[in-house]
């Protein structure tokens, strides 16, 4: 079955409208509509060449969506290059060669395909032990790459049983079978030898935050005799690292009741005591005043919130709110306690992460070290121009 759907098509000619050329040779992957010249009507996916601005040499393959801010995706930028399906393979290939590099059979959930960080743009793709979960970025990807015939690839190159495709979280649709059952039930898998259940279809993401995996390890290995708090815990990926790190006991807060049932799942299933765990179904921020005025504290303190800034237009407000909740996380942190804070938002770059860090943790007037700070694992790669790929910050501190 052919990986691409648009190959037939002849491409597009569109013109950059702005002098990109070294960015995208670079290996930058997205050109806006408004850096190209004309934006001519074009069934979302058709393949595209793209020109320079000055001397109408072409620059790169890719393809395009006329109706989307993003127009233009880079997929090659060697415009002699045909995208065709022995295109696709060698990315695929690629793509799966890069992680024998870091995962073995103690770790059997992984990114397999990071769409543009993979050179392939707009595809993404999760591994759980024996369950792939497709997920297409956008009505061009949707329409460019041939998602039954990239399912067959998948489960024939890493010998899998089902494989899915998850609809855009936005739109509300049902999770589509491609390859066997849907996984309707929980998956079971491994991390760094860490036992997890995630349900794929209902759960945030694909069913995991995989992109939390080498921070989770970092909290396994401070969380020896200490009291956890894990805000925004979700299924309880930080709580049973430090559980199983040695942590005294661990607090999972989030306001989900059934992500908060399956981290109490994943507490017991790798054989930890269960009065050692207490799951809080709350709000955050109202769980972290109410802490404050018990005078509670925790000598590990972990806040991972969702996306406070999921456009341009929010950074300004999404600051204020990382800021507040640093600054509640902080006011519980116990003496020389551990305060690891997280922020997925790719309009909030680490310097400016670390500056809210800085005044939230003044603000709750008390001073930090900074001990060390995570990011994205290797599973999730970028191309090295593309810093908006790179939404993941993660910073621990030692609050004094
Ligand atoms: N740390 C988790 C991922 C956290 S994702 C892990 O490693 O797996 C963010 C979580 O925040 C989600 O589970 C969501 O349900 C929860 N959440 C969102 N808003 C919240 C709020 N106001 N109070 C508490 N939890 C919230």
């Amino acid at each position: 079955m052919p990986l691409i759907n648009t190959t037939k098509h002849t491409p597009i000619k569109l013109r950059l409208a702005r002098d990109l050329v070294r960015t995208i040779k670079r290996g930058h992957p997205w050109v806006f509509a408004d850096a190209l010249r004309q934006t001519p009507a074009a069934p979302p996916g058709s393949p595209a060449i793209l020109f320079d601005n000055k001397k109408d040499r072409a620059i790169a393959r890719g393809f395009y969506d006329a109706r989307s801010p993003l127009a233009f995706r880079v997929c090659t930028t060697d415009p002699a290059e045909p995208l065709d399906d022995a295109w696709a393979n060698r990315q695929f290939v690629r793509a799966a060669a890069l992680r024998r590099i870091w995962f073995d059979g103690q770790t059997t959930a992984y990114r397999l395909f990071n769409g543009e960080g993979d050179g392939l743009p707009g595809l993404i793709c999760d591994i759980y032990a024996d369950t792939a979960v497709l997920q297409l970025d956008g009505d061009g990807p949707a329409a460019f790459w041939n998602v039954p015939g990239i399912a067959e690839w998948i489960a024939g190159t890493l010998e899998l049983k089902a494989v899915c495709l998850k609809p855009q979280s936005r739109r509300g649709e049902a999770g589509q079978a491609l390859i066997g059952p849907l996984p309707i039930r929980p998956v079971t898998f491994l991390e760094n030898g860490v036992r997890f259940q995630a349900n794929l279809l209902e759960g945030q993401k694909t069913g995991f935050f995989l992109d939390q995996r080498d921070n989770r390890r970092l909290i396994g290995q401070v969380a020896a005799g200490r009291r956890v708090l894990n805000v925004f815990g979700y299924t309880g990926g930080f709580s049973v690292y430090a559980g199983l790190g040695g942590a005294s006991h661990v607090t999972t807060v989030d306001l989900a009741a059934p992500a908060l049932q399956m981290a109490a799942q994943n507490w017991q299933i790798n054989g930890l005591p269960p009065d050692n765990h207490l799951t809080v179904a709350a709000d955050a921020f109202e769980f972290l005043t109410r802490a404050a005025h018990k005078k509670n504290a925790w000598e590990l303190v972990i806040v991972d919130p969702p996306s406070f800034a999921p456009t341009k237009e929010s950074v300004k407000k999404a600051i204020a709110a990382y800021q507040t909740l640093i600054a509640s996380a902080a006011a519980i942190t116990a003496p020389d306690g551990l305060l690891a804070v997280a922020s997925c938002s790719s309009h909030i770059d680490l310097p400016t992460f670390l500056t809210i860090c800085e005044e939230g943790i003044s603000q709750a007037r008390r001073r930090a070290t900074l001990l060390t700070m995570g990011g994205q694992p290797a599973d999730h790669p970028s191309p090295l121009p593309f810093s908006e790929f790179r939404y993941l910050k993660f910073v621990l501190m030692r609050v004094e």
